[in-house]
């Protein structure tokens, strides 16, 4: 059996890591950790890791006949016993440096750019839309990557296809906007609202465009409980939301403007937010976790 240390760490985000299995292959690990109001917590979730992992790996079957994905196993010798469950083994590929946003609903810094111009990442939008507005036709909002740290910049569809070139900025923009639809219309018949997802792509040898990284979590994706949808207001997270309301109250005594990281979270947050993973999962794919490996 391999060990994780044997297989190199070649990268390291904010809660996944990423090793080298050899050079066809790479290994993604997802670890418990969560962040919140750009900060990574020093409270982790118990399962995070595992529920994110399964529900990537459900996306990727069901989206299948849509785009081809990088995912190879995820129950496999070849990935290490102590990342069971919260490890997927994937085809290296050839990144396209575009985070590939689509938005079926206005907020986050799809808000802000409309409130300042009126439209997002040049795509002008009709007059009077609020907080969490549903858009008439959603939209292709890319952004690029920013270094650790750091936040994406949204930029425009021709900022895109000067840097990738327009033939493949056009593909990326349709299967995007392709794959959000299916992913929507799926988590609306769940009772999730899906408000918005950022999607990764890389190039096959051939040239195929082939979905890559975490697809449709809740770490790439805002999810909204579809009951008690309003828009006018910010609407609950549906995982992050006790993590939020408890960091921002009196009790955690962190002030958000300050520079200083947020207090460890209590357990009964931590218990109640590892729950909300859960069910997240358990609504929006209808199976059960405890099927999940582990
Ligand atoms: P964060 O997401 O925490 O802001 P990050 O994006 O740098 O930071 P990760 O998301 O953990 O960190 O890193 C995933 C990296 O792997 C990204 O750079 C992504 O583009 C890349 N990636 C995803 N899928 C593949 C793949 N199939 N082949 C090669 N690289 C990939
Ligand atoms: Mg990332």
């Amino acid at each position: 059996m391999p060990k994780l240390a044997d297989y190199r760490q070649i990268a390291q985000g904010k809660v996944r890591q990423i090793h080298e299995v050899d050079d066809e292959l790479l290994l993604f690990v997802a670890s418990d950790r969560i962040s919140a109001f750009d900060h990574v917590l020093s409270s982790a979730i118990p399962d995070k890791g595992r529920v994110l992992t399964a529900m990537s790996v459900f996306w990727f079957r069901k989206l299948a006949d849509l785009v081809p994905n990088h995912l190879v196993a995820w129950d496999d010798p070849r990935i290490p016993d102590e990342v069971r469950g919260r490890a997927l083994l994937v085809r290296r590929l050839e990144m396209v440096p575009v985070e590939a946003v689509a938005r079926g609903y206005l907020t986050g810094s799809g808000i802000a750019e409309y409130r300042a111009t009126g439209s997002v990442c040049g795509v002008p939008l009709p007059a009077g839309l609020v907080e969490a507005s549903e858009l008439t036709e959603p939209i292709f909002t890319p952004a690029t990557k920013a270094e650790l740290g750091a936040h994406d910049e949204n930029v425009s569809f021709d900022r895109v296809a000067a840097q990738v070139g327009p033939d493949l900025a056009a593909r990326v923009r349709d299967t995007t906007l392709a794959v959000y639809a299916a992913g929507r219309e799926h988590a609306r018949g769940r009772g999730v609202v899906l408000a918005d997802t950022k999607f990764e792509f890389g190039l096959a040898p051939d040239g195929t465009l082939v979905l890559a990284d975490e697809v449709l979590t809740p770490d790439s994706s805002r999810y909204w409980p579809a009951e008690g949808y309003r828009p006018g207001h910010v609407q609950p997270s549906f995982d992050k939301q006790y993590v939020r309301d408890w960091l921002t109250s009196p009790d955690s005594g962190w002030d958000r403007a300050s520079d200083t990281p947020p207090p460890a979270l209590p357990a009964d947050v931590v218990a109640a937010t590892r729950g909300r993973y859960v069910e997240a999962y358990e609504k929006i794919t209808g199976l059960s976790f405890d099927d999940w490996l582990g």
